[in-house]
């Protein structure tokens, strides 16, 4: 009927922005007064991050309440401390005076101001430990995503070096898809393939030291890079580093050992995916989050940024 309200995860109408796309957690606009109605034509997109948690490619009921400003803010974070690397962000000086070129109040806290980037179809994941699906593949063959390792590795050990093992992006609602690195090759040809691989391991490295300082172990992430349309320029774009992209653990429990369980202690949303495995067999439409389930999630969300911002 027509009184019923929107669900609560559905994208709002922004003034001076045009919805244009909503993936598992992230509602793009594009500026209303852009003719582009697509995400890839426009100049600029508004990126806003939304409280939805996804866990096996399924958004669950209800969301994490402050997830989504709380990745933002540790996006925005790690932007500021990678200042080295060129990123998407529009700095606010560029704004001008243009009101529909500003951040609605509406979504204040949560929402990026980006340059729309012509995107490489790769995720490039990188791996400082092996767990996961890294994990599970190293049972059967002793390799992750074929990369050779040596034996004797337990689910959570830190690696001999971190791994960049990227993935095809596939297009909206498939499953993307781990590749080798000759195949992004293939893709985006030798030069690009060879600087998403050495910026995505530079900018792996400097993040676990600086996370290392505050007590926290990147088990691994995925950055999403795209070129600058008028320079060509590399961009780090996307959200980067957030508890949604990346594996974060607490580095004392991980030192203490123990069961995996123990050592993983994570803040992501970990505890998600394991109460959802032990209360879902997959099928249908997956059990709303009981709220304790919520409660210690956004807890995790929350101490990941205390710490690393502390
Ligand atoms: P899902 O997360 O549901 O699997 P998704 O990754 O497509 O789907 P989101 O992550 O919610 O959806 O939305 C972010 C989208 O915006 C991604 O497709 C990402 O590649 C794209 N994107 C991020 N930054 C830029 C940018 N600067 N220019 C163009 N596209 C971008
Ligand atoms: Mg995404």
């Amino acid at each position: 009927t027509t009184d019923t309200p929107p669900p609560a995860s559905a994208a709002p109408e922004l003034e001076g922005w045009r919805h244009a796309y909503s993936g598992k957690v992230r509602d793009l606009y594009v500026p209303a007064n852009d003719p582009a109605t697509d995400v890839a034509s426009a100049g600029r997109l508004l990126v806003v991050a939304s409280d939805r948690v996804s866990a096996f490619d399924h958004v669950l009921e209800p969301g994490i309440p402050g997830k989504g400003e709380l990745l933002t803010t540790l996006s925005l974070w790690w932007f500021d401390r990678l200042s080295a690397v060129p990123n998407h962000l529009v700095p606010d000086h560029s704004l001008g005076d243009d009101a529909r070129s500003a951040i609605p109040a509406a979504v204040a806290g949560r929402a990026m101001l980006c340059k729309t980037l012509d995107m490489y179809p790769i995720e490039c994941v990188v791996r400082g430990y092996l767990t996961g699906s890294g994990w599970k593949e190293y049972q059967q063959s002793q390799t992750v995503c074929g990369i050779r390792l040596p034996a004797g590795l337990a689910n959570g050990d830190r690696l001999p070096e971190p791994l960049y093992t990227p993935a095809w992006k596939a297009p909206m609602g498939e499953h993307d898809e781990n590749i080798s690195f000759e195949r992004t090759v293939e893709l985006v040809g030798a030069e690009a393939a060879e600087a998403l691989r050495d910026l995505s391991l530079s900018i792996f490295r400097t993040a676990t030291d600086i996370a290392e300082a505050a007590g926290v172990i990147l088990a691994d992430t995925k950055f999403e890079f795209g070129a600058d349309r008028a320079t060509g320029e590399l961009t780090l774009a996307d959200e980067v580093l957030t508890s949604d992209s990346s594996r974060y653990w607490d580095a004392e429990t991980w030192r203490a050992g123990g069961t995996p369980e123990e050592r993983m202690a994570s803040f992501d949303k970990q505890i998600v995916r394991d109460w959802l495995s032990t209360h879902w067999d997959g099928t249908g439409t997956p059990p709303e989050l009981p709220a304790d389930i919520v409660e210690r999630t956004a807890a995790r969300y929350r101490e990941l940024l205390e710490r690393l911002t502390a």
